[in-house]
């Protein structure tokens, strides 16, 4: 395997290309946005360097989820749960990971430290395929290891677990991308590109809601699913991300430092004046 295949899986890459690029000229939610859009060249730099990143932290995952399973959950339990009919697994895989998804990606929006790491994926304004590919390599480890150190632990097959991969990243990108689909009543049971794109959306109506990955009946049973007719008009978030990669990695960090700063400030003159 040469280097730039071990970094980037080109390959995928530009299969994803070949069918997203036709089906959004073809079907898009929003027609008038063009193909190479305002930051489709910073997500280009992410699909092609997160990649690497998003590897070895998945790697430890993976160890993490099989010793706490090891240490916590029972071996026959792990035995039955991994000798199940393969789409039974998958399907449970589906459900247990996406609660783990939905939990952790709730608490990026709730608590003002993870909101940095959370702010980048959000920063875009204009959604495509490329689009899933931005995201703070500390918010992606975070967010598998929500959604997958559990699956790992209960003893679920390989081949389900590959399964779970290979949907979830073809899902990811469809939900990002700027195609419409309709698929009527379900909607409210599985994610669809609109449920993802009022996510993303900078509506006050639609502020932290959507949560789920995959399953939208999570956010219809937690209380937070929000699908109104019609598409976002408006897509980003109030804070000020920076566009460059570099820049972007390195924002949450410094404004967790200059929160602490301000908070140390203001005790002082709290202290000095009291
Ligand atoms: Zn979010």
């Amino acid at each position: 395997m040469d280097a730039l295949s071990y970094l980037f899986d080109w390959k995928t890459f530009l299969l994803l290309g070949a069918i997203f690029v036709p089906l959004e000229h073809l079907f898009g939610m929003h027609p008038e946005q063009k193909h190479l859009r305002r930051g489709w060249m910073l997500d280009l730099i992410y699909a092609t360097f997160n990649g690497a990143i998003i590897k070895i932290g998945s790697m430890l995952l993976i160890y993490a989820g099989i010793v706490a399973g090891r240490l916590m959950i029972p071996e026959f339990v792990r035995a039955a749960v991994g000798s199940q009919p393969y789409w039974i697994q998958v399907i449970e895989v589906l459900v247990i990971a996406d609660i783990g998804f939905y939990l952790i990606h709730r608490a990026f929006h709730t608590f003002p430290a993870l909101w940095k790491f959370h702010a980048v994926h959000h920063s875009i304004e204009e959604l495509d395929w490329l689009a899933a590919n931005r995201v703070h390599p500390i918010d992606q480890i975070l967010t598998k290891a929500g959604s997958l150190i559990p699956c790992f632990a209960l003893g679920f097959s390989e081949a389900a677990l590959v399964t779970y991969a290979v949907i979830y990243q073809w899902h990811a990108i469809l939900l990002h991308s700027n195609v419409t689909v309709r698929i009527g009543p379900l909607r409210w049971l599985l994610a669809s590109p609109d449920f993802h794109h009022w996510h993303h959306s900078d509506h006050r109506e639609a502020y932290n809601k959507n949560y789920a990955g995959q399953l939208s009946f999570l956010d219809v049973l937690f209380g937070t699913a929000h699908m109104p007719d019609g598409q976002p008009t408006k897509y980003g978030c109030s804070d000020n991300v920076p566009e460059t990669y570099g820049k972007q990695l390195l924002y949450p960090f410094r404004q967790i430092l200059l929160r602490r700063r301000r908070r140390t400030s203001k005790a002082d003159i709290l202290s000095t004046g009291s």
